[in-house]
């Protein structure tokens, strides 16, 4: 019964932390019913649960006091993610046909519970890939992504990283034409992906793109 997505894991994940960071800060039971009453809320305006069974997953979260527990409980829970489901590499290819020397990246070092996109950076024609499902269809769009060794706010995740610019070209209205997108985006997208816990930032940013 896999009941969470890999963004809500990552969600999941950040309210663990609230309540770690509660408890190592204060004392005050008061405060710390407050915080849990919030994450409770927090959890039940982002989840849909179908069983009881599947809260109850959840409910150790509240108790979260040590670096310990909160590992255990990430680990727990995360045999409830349904992962991103692996792409073949024909599949990839087939996302990208003018890109005739392909670089694909090593698919087995992903960890597909926490991955909500699939990103990649291709050193030699300075190209990222992102890859990603949009009502089950495997979709895929590419740009120059230069470096800028700048720390700013991600276009995807919003966290404050270091970023790059993404330069994507689409197709104008008249015949030949091209406009360029611009977009800082994290340049290191598994932490991008850690910090995703909000799928829609994800989902306007790709369509902006198109
Ligand atoms: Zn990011």
């Amino acid at each position: 019964m896999q009941f969470m997505t890999p963004e809500q894991y990552q969600f999941i994940k950040k309210q663990a932390k609230k309540i770690l960071n509660t408890y190592t800060t204060s004392k005050d039971q008061k405060v710390i019913q407050a915080i849990q009453a919030l994450v409770q809320e927090e959890i039940d305006s982002k989840l849909t649960f179908s069983e009881i069974d599947q809260q109850l997953v959840l409910q150790p979260i509240f108790h979260i006091q040590s670096k310990d527990q909160l590992e255990k409980f990430l680990t727990d829970i995360k045999q409830y993610v349904e992962p991103f489901i692996q792409p073949t590499e024909a599949q990839l290819k087939k996302l990208f046909p003018k890109d005739k020397k392909l670089k694909l990246p090593k698919l087995e070092a992903f960890d597909w519970q926490e991955t909500s996109y699939l990103s990649w950076f291709d050193p030699g024609t300075n190209r990222k890939y992102i890859v990603y499902r949009e009502d089950g269809a495997l979709k895929g769009v590419r740009g120059t992504f230069s470096n800028s060794a700048k720390v700013g706010i991600c276009t995807v995740c919003n966290q404050h990283a270091k970023v790059g610019l993404l330069l994507v070209s689409k197709k104008g209205a008249d015949l030949g034409t091209y406009t360029k997108r611009g977009n800082y985006i994290c340049e290191d997208s598994e932490s991008c992906n850690g910090a995703l816990s909000d799928l829609e930032k994800f989902t306007n940013f790709v369509n902006n793109l198109m």
